[in-house]
Order: C-alpha cells, then sequence, then structure tokens
C-alpha cells in the first residue's frame, strides 16, 4: 500500500502536486527530514476542520498524545465545537475551540514550530484560523484523505485510498518506526476514527484499513467498548427527530434514485437540535435498495448546509464541488450556501439529473 509523502511545492502550483503525490521515491528521502524535525522538542500545533467528527478529533488527539510521549509541547485546536458523545476521548478537554477562544488559538499558531493540519485539505475549511495559519512560516504538515488537495502544507501525507486521516496517522508513525508507541489511548483516538469514517467497517475499507485495526486491538484497544461509545449514545430527542425526518421530512425521486430530507429553522427549534445531533440521519435513505443518492439540506441561522452520500460511481463529491462551494470524498460529500432553503432544495433537483440517469 503506497503512501506518499512530498516535498516543499510553491504555493499555488497544484499540477506539480498532483505529480509530486505519484512519485514514490522522494518518500524516504523526506521521512528522514521529519524525523530530524521532530528529534528535538518543538512547539506543535494541530488543527482539523470545523464540525470535527471521530476522525478530526480522533486523528489530532493521537497525534498529540504521540508527540507528548517524544516531549514536544502540544497544543490542539478545533475551528468549532465537537459532539460532546465524543468526551471519552483522551486530552478531548483540552482541546482549544477557536471560534471561542480565537485569541488563544491564534497564539498556539503563532508560537508554533510545527503545524500539522489533519483530516482537511484546504484552508478556507478552517475558516479565520486559515489566515492565520496562512500567515505563519513555519513548517506544515498535511495529514489527510479528501480529493483534490491545495498546495498550502510544506510536507504532504494524504492518500484518497485511505479509509480515514486516523489510518494515515497511524502510518505515520509507522514511517517514523516508532509504533511502539502505541498504547490503548492512542489506539482509542484512532480506531474511534477509523470507526466513524467507514460506517463501522462498511465502507472506505481497504486490507490495510483492517490491518491497521488489527494492530490496534493488539495494543490493546477495546473495539467492543468504542463502537458501544459511539453508537449506543442517542438522546431521546434524537430519535424522535430521526422519526419526523423519515415520516415528514422525506421525499423520494424514484426516477433519479434520490432521497432528501431537508429541516427548516422551526424544526431547529422543536426539536431542540443541537450540533451533531443530525449526524447520520442521511444515511438511512441509502438503506433503500432503489436510492443510490442521499441529500440532507438543513437551514442554518445563516446558510443553508447540504450533506451528501452516494452509493457505487456516483460522486456526490462533483456535486457538492461543482455545486454547493464543497467538496469530500465520492460517496461522502458536503457544502453550503448563502441562499433560501427552498432555492436550494429547487437547484439541487434541478442539478441531480445531469449526475444520475434517468430511469424508466
Ligand atoms: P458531512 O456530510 O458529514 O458534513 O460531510 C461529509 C464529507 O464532506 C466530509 O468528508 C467533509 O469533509 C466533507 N464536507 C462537508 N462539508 C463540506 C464543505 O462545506 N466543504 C468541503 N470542501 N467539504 C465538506
Ligand atoms: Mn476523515
Amino acid at each position: 500500500m503506497p503512501v506518499f509523502i512530498l516535498k516543499k511545492v510553491p504555493y499555488g502550483v497544484a499540477e506539480t502536486v498532483h505529480k509530486a503525490i505519484f512519485a514514490h521515491s522522494i518518500m524516504k528521502e523526506n521521512i528522514s527530514e521529519i524525523k530530524e524535525l521532530l528529534t528535538y522538542p518543538k512547539q506543535v500545533a494541530i488543527i482539523s476542520h470545523r464540525n470535527p467528527d471521530g476522525d478530526a478529533l480522533g486523528s489530532a488527539l493521537a497525534l498529540k498524545l504521540f508527540l507528548d510521549q517524544k516531549g514536544h509541547m502540544v497544543k490542539v485546536v478545533m475551528p468549532s465545537e465537537y459532539p460532546s458523545g465524543f468526551g471519552y476521548l483522551p486530552e478531548i478537554d483540552n482541546v482549544i475551540i477557536s471560534d471561542e477562544e480565537p485569541d488563544i488559538a491564534t497564539k498556539a499558531f503563532q508560537d508554533a514550530q510545527i503545524i500539522f493540519c489533519l483530516d482537511f485539505n484546504s484552508l478556507d475549511r478552517i475558516d479565520k484560523m486559515g489566515k492565520v495559519i496562512h500567515e505563519t512560516s513555519c513548517t506544515k504538515l498535511l495529514i489527510d484523505h479528501h480529493l483534490d488537495p491545495e498546495p498550502f502544507a510544506d510536507y504532504m501525507l494524504t492518500d484518497t485510498d485511505a479509509s480515514s486521516t486516523c489510518e494515515l496517522v497511524y502510518e505515520f508513525i509507522h514511517m517514523l518506526g516508532e509504533e511502539s508507541r502505541i498504547g490503548p489511548r492512542i489506539g482509542d483516538c484512532l480506531l474511534t476514527g477509523i470507526i466513524t469514517d467507514t460506517g463501522s467497517f462498511k465502507y472506505n475499507t481497504r486490507p490495510n484499513t483492517y490491518r491497521v485495526s488489527a494492530s490496534l486491538k493488539e495494543a490493546g484497544v477495546d473495539d467492543y467498548r468504542l463502537q458501544d461509545k459511539i453508537y449506543n449514545c442517542l438522546q431521546e430527542k434524537q430519535l424522535r427527530l430521526l422519526g419526523h425526518c423519515l415520516a415528514n421530512r422525506m421525499e423520494l425521486l424514484p426516477e433519479y434514485r434520490t432521497g432528501i430530507i431537508h429541516l427548516t429553522k422551526e424544526d431547529y427549534k422543536t426539536f431542540d437540535i443541537r450540533r451533531g445531533d443530525t449526524e447520520g440521519i442521511v444515511n438511512y435513505m441509502l438503506m433503500m435498495r432503489h436510492i443510490d443518492v442521499a441529500a440532507f439540506i438543513t437551514e442554518q441561522p445563516t446558510i443553508v448546509k447540504i450533506s451528501l452520500r452516494s452509493k457505487g460511481a456516483i460522486s456526490v463529491q462533483e456535486i457538492a464541488r461543482n455545486h454547493f462551494n464543497g467538496g469530500g470524498h465520492k460517496n461522502a460529500s458536503g457544502g453550503s450556501a448563502y441562499a433560501k432553503l427552498e432555492d436550494i432544495l429547487t437547484k439541487f433537483k434541478n442539478v441531480i439529473p445531469r449526475y444520475v440517469k434517468k430511469q424508466a
């Protein structure tokens, strides 16, 4: 399984990056530079994307625990609050939320000698902190598995075939020859990201995903406990909201094998919906054999957020990128728009025929 580390590319030279991504030969050379970089204690800042999920949190905290062991001074920043269900992850209480503490977060990046960007690949995914990071001159490393990386980092470990960034953080530690540092705490973080990004090993897996997971179990991770923490944590209001979505808000376009669920601002009030409460609802529509595309469209205070999922060859990443200012993976993407909910619903219905052949 090839993973790629590549060297500095000038900002904005996307083609060079794409060529360099396939340059296996420079991997060894660069990993020794990174080893050297991490030899002496440094100030390190780690950031992942807005609305962090299990992979964003797991990869950032695993890397922090690993670098802590090596004597570095590590701060973890997330642009926005994380779902409380991930409260079991080690060190999560020390995460800095830049929306809430912008000065502390900014200082963490300004003081850093190394910045790791995990589970996202363009600086606009981290809003204001993107500008702060862009203006720093320290070494930046990107570890990620999304399509179309922006060349803002000095070193990238990017592999779109990887199940998760957590799988790649494991590979990174492996490349440094320091797997022996992975115990149950780092393991809990890494397996959390693998489980959540693969929907419990249902999609995005490859043989290496299972090999890494097996190694984590050998390192002492209790996977049964993790699955219980991750999935058996719904509140009553979330199940009632799911019922509402499926009974009252689901619209099917059978000729385009597509399902849409939308939520209005009023729904947010009625069901007291908070960040993370809607997680996973989009996937239910794909449980129907004749549905291949699922859209979950929600009216937020200032924007409309769109969450897309698909089966097989249909790329929702293209839909998100081309029409909703977003991106992600082929079968799981998202985006947003400053527009009215009704207009986004209409727009989605108008563009879907370009991506799915009409059924007889
Ligand atoms: P979700 O639908 O769970 O919010 O996101 C699914 C996937 O789409 C994630 O991998 C996430 O990184 C990506 N994604 C979600 N929202 C956005 C967005 O606004 N912009 C981009 N570029 N990617 C997004
Ligand atoms: Mn991920």
